[in-house]
């Protein structure tokens, strides 16, 4: 596929046109060689955004997503990387399920798939995972995710381990002796009845994490940070160089638990909504740089898992197709960061955390990228989602930022006429 696109607004500050051949980012060639010239009409051009935390559900959950359907939904929300998150079933925790999974995404082919390893096998939280073998097959990561990596000296283990085969480790911050309700802990909760899980239970673990890395001398990247007390902690540890790495996700920029008031289980995640101070500080902490990421924690579930009594709905919402919306408006449209500092949140800094090598679009770099209309509302409408979830917060939210088009490899992978 030879490729042009016409009036290109590159990352917001030049308008040129983009020539792609091979699947790279080629020099100008002319239009007769093109197979296909897209002007593009002065809209927003980004390198291919990179979610380093998403829930495929494949293998074994298929009927909530499979690489199929959630690749599909990366690409129409400008992403052309995604990393998958091992709690399927069977677990990643062996190389055979990371090859079917690689090689799924790549007979999809819309959308680089990722795979990440769990730390323990089958989320035990005790007998380390194939972490080698799970390298050589292609995972870029390790985690429990859906669960902590259970004890301080498993997470020392697992850091020790990882290190000497140079994987990343990421964890969903826990304290299941601290959790067991099902949103914030405050006045919402106490005055419509939901048992309630104390912010406490997320910083003991933050804490847990940031001790042991900086004893250890070793990184550690802590998954979808959602409390003022955890970006205070990651903020001073990051001041006295302990190797500590966080994202954070659109939702907890966004929302407060005063969703909850409805009882609508799309409010309902892991970790649960904060308070207006923890989105406050969230916001604050992607302000400072203490938050290194942006991710959706895309987490589709079924109707009849979600559809039901609040405190019985299991956790999460889907998120590929509106993270960058969200972000841009909430984010850089209010005037709080700049663009390029989004493309370090969701692009670049995942990239170099998990050493995946995106972002580029110099001459010869692989083609990946999205385009955005950013100077026209969009009305985000849950049922035109590609995504086998039905469990969003956003349906109906007026945002900017609607993907018109994106390109993966030199591949058109999701096309809203421009
Ligand atoms: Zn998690």
């Amino acid at each position: 596929m030879r490729l042009i696109l016409t009036n290109c607004s590159v990352l917001g500050k030049e308008t040129r046109d983009i020539y792609i051949a091979d699947g790279k980012f080629c020099e100008a060639f002319g239009e007769a060689d093109a197979d296909r010239i897209i002007d593009v009409k002065g809209a927003l051009v980004t390198p291919g955004l990179v979610d380093m935390h998403v829930h495929f559900r494949e293998p074994g959950q298929e009927y909530k997503e499979d690489i199929g359907s959630g690749s599909r939904a990366a690409a129409r929300g400008g992403f052309t990387s995604v990393c998958c998150m091992p709690n399927t079933s069977p677990v990643v925790d062996n190389a055979a399920v990371v090859r079917s999974i690689v090689k799924r995404g790549k007979d999809v082919g819309l959308c680089r798939v990722y795979p990440i390893g769990s730390a323990s096998k089958g989320l035990n939280g005790e007998e380390l995972s194939e972490i080698g073998l799970m390298k050589e097959a292609g995972i870029v990561a390790v985690s429990d995710d859906g669960k902590p990596i259970s004890t301080a000296g498993f997470m020392r283990k697992v850091l020790e381990y990882c290190a000497d085969f140079d994987v990343p480790v990421l964890n969903h911050c826990e304290d299941k002796s601290l959790s067991g309700g099902a949103m914030n802990e405050g006045p919402v909760s106490t005055s419509i009845g939901i048992r309630g899980i104390p912010s406490a239970s997320e910083d003991v673990m933050i804490a847990r994490d940031i001790i042991i890395a900086e004893y250890l001398g070793l990184p550690v990247h802590l998954c979808h940070v959602s409390t003022k007390g955890g970006m205070r902690m990651i903020r001073e540890a990051k001041a006295r160089g302990v190797r500590v790495t966080c994202e954070t996700c659109p939702h907890y920029f966004t929302l407060t638990d005063n969703y909850c008031e409805n009882y609508s289980s799309n409010y309902k995640m892991h970790p649960p909504l904060g308070t207006q101070e923890d989105v406050d500080a969230v916001i604050e902490a992607i302000v400072d740089g203490t938050v290194d990421c942006i991710v959706t924690d895309h987490a589709p579930h079924h109707q009849d898992e979600k559809e039901i009594e609040f405190s019985l709905a299991l956790n999460g919402i889907v998120g590929l197709e509106s993270s960058f919306a969200l972000a841009y408006t909430y984010l850089v449209k209010t005037g709080k960061i700049t663009l390029d500092r989004l493309m370090d949140l969701m692009c670049h800094n995942p990239s170099d955390i998990l050493k995946l090598g995106r972002g580029g679009m110099n001459i010869g770099d692989d083609a990946d990228l999205a385009v955005f209309d950013i100077d026209n509302e969009f009305v985000f409408d849950k049922n035109k989602m590609l995504t086998k979830g039905r469990n969003t917060p956003y349906d109906g939210w007026k945002l900017y930022g609607e993907t018109m088009l994106t390109v993966m490899g030199g591949n058109i992978t999701y096309e809203k006429l421009c």
